[in-house]
């Protein structure tokens, strides 16, 4: 009777907490504090541009020892090609045509764009929040400009930031926008472009001077940092670089042997090593996650001012494998179990399994696309993520399952890699054995399409397409 007694409230606060969205998971094993999360992201880094992923000349030295302390993720994808989508789906854990954030008529928002990120949508910094987190933007944000739609009307607390890209805002110049990139990047100056710098929702700094806009970012995180209390924190750190225009502060101009991109990154990377060594002054560093990846791949027309994918094909704005796969990493000494992870992973996971780690339920009122990593974190479990969609603007071009891809249509960006193609025979490419997408498979493997098909039928049969977000102007 007593085993009875104990069974019958134990099922019931299990069915709860499955009800409620707790990711129960976490739960079980869980031995620490609530922990706190930072997450490091790069604007347009290619695959190829880390030391350890392999970049022959750009040092990363404080990545790669994170990479080492931590987690490397070699199959993790962001959640589209271009940055608004993208960090549509990092924030909120679903797919940026749920929300509106991806358009077939624009594809990114502009400093005339009406909207934003809808006040509906429900963000990492809005569920942690709502747990007892210190919440915090720092960089570009690019999911509406206007006040209603910036961090701290979306969960942040405070923000510092430039709120788009860093090379819109161009002022006059006299000669074409693709002339104007054709001359060498050391005549290219940060007055070229008005972009503002603001402190939650005023602009104080205009144009903001980029030479040293990735220092002030990394000491704005080390800032925040020290003054954390005994709450637990999230912090965003969103660079604006290496996406161009690229600049450097004097401690770095011209060190690189990978030139100007390479002294950029390298900045980056000494900013990663000051928010590390900030953690562990305050004895933080055995209870913070920090996940560092970028928005989407290499802007490859810039040639040696554009990253590289590596062994990757194509990059940004493609649906490629260079143009979503990114350099991942986690980190967490006292809570990452260290390892190399070619499990598929998602920035559309990211939301969940903070969500689950901080044991804030996730509301049933919509669909989330993200999936709760957390076992695979801490424990090295098998990654539950199975598939990526690759969404092109708000039409599905390309679909991973396990290890293959199709591609049921294929586009270059920005004048590279063709034309739009719809291929009535999807082209077939088994990714985990050909990462570059050379050797398509498809005539071999009748019984994978065939079952990419009925994973898609199954998707879109429930997609509710949200009304689209980025195509008005002012
Ligand atoms: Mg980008």
């Amino acid at each position: 009777m007593k085993n009875h007694l104990f069974f019958i409230p134990a099922f019931i606060f299990s069915v709860l907490i499955n009800i409620g969205g707790v990711a129960s998971l976490y739960s079980q094993a869980k031995d620490s504090e609530t922990p706190n999360f930072i997450i490091i992201f790069a604007d347009d880094l290619g695959y190829g541009d880390l030391g350890v992923f392999g970049n022959p000349s750009i040092k990363t030295p404080h990545l790669d020892t994170m990479a080492y302390e931590g987690q490397k993720w070699t199959s993790f994808y962001a959640a589209a090609s271009v940055c608004t989508p993208s960090r549509a789906g990092l924030l909120t854990g679903r797919l940026p045509v749920r929300s509106g954030m991806a358009s077939s008529k624009s594809r990114v928002l502009f400093p005339n764009s009406k909207n934003g990120l809808p006040a509906s949508e429900i963000t990492i910094a809005e569920q942690l929040k709502k747990v007892g987190y210190t919440t915090a933007a720092i960089g570009k944000w690019h999911l509406g400009h206007k006040p209603e739609f910036l961090p701290t009307n979306h969960g942040f607390d405070s923000y510092f930031g430039i709120p788009y890209s860093n090379d819109m805002d161009m002022i006059d110049t006299n000669i074409g926008y693709s002339e104007y990139w054709e001359q060498p990047f050391d005549s290219i100056k940060t007055a070229h472009f008005n972009v503002p710098l603001l402190r939650d929702t005023k602009i104080i700094e205009r144009p903001a001077n980029q030479n040293n806009i990735t220092k002030r970012y990394s000491d704005e995180a080390v800032a925040f940092i020290e003054k954390q209390g005994v709450s637990p924190f999230f912090l965003y750190v969103a660079h604006n670089l290496p996406h161009i225009p690229l600049f450097a502060s004097k401690d770095f101009l011209g060190k690189s042997k990978r030139g100007l991109y390479g002294d950029v990154i390298e900045e980056i990377d000494d900013g990663v090593g000051k928010i590390i060594k900030a953690l562990k002054a305050k004895g933080l560093d055995r209870n913070t996650i920090v996940v560092f990846t970028s928005d989407n791949g290499p802007w490859l027309p810039f040639k040696n001012n554009g990253g590289s994918s590596g062994l990757l094909r194509a990059g940004k704005g493609t649906t490629w494998e260079g143009g979503m796969r990114e350099p991942t990493i986690f980190w967490g000494p006292g809570l990452i179990k260290r390892g190399v992870v070619s499990d598929i992973g998602s920035t559309l996971d990211v939301f969940t399994t903070f969500s689950a780690m901080a044991e804030s339920p996730i509301t049933q009122d919509r669909i989330i696309d993200g999936l709760d990593l957390s076992l695979s974190l801490m424990e090295g479990a098998p990654s539950p993520r199975k598939s990526i969609l690759y969404y092109r603007g708000s039409e599905l071009f390309a679909v991973r399952l396990g290890d293959f891809k199709a591609h049921f249509i294929t586009q270059g960006a920005y004048g590279q890699f063709g034309e739009r193609k719809e291929h009535e025979t999807p082209l077939l490419y088994n990714v985990a054995f050909d990462a570059g997408e050379h050797f398509d498979v498809a005539m071999k493997n009748p019984r994978v399409l065939k079952d990419i098909n009925d994973f898609i039928s199954n998707h879109t049969s429930s997609l509710i397409m949200a009304k689209d977000q980025l195509a008005e102007r002012e």
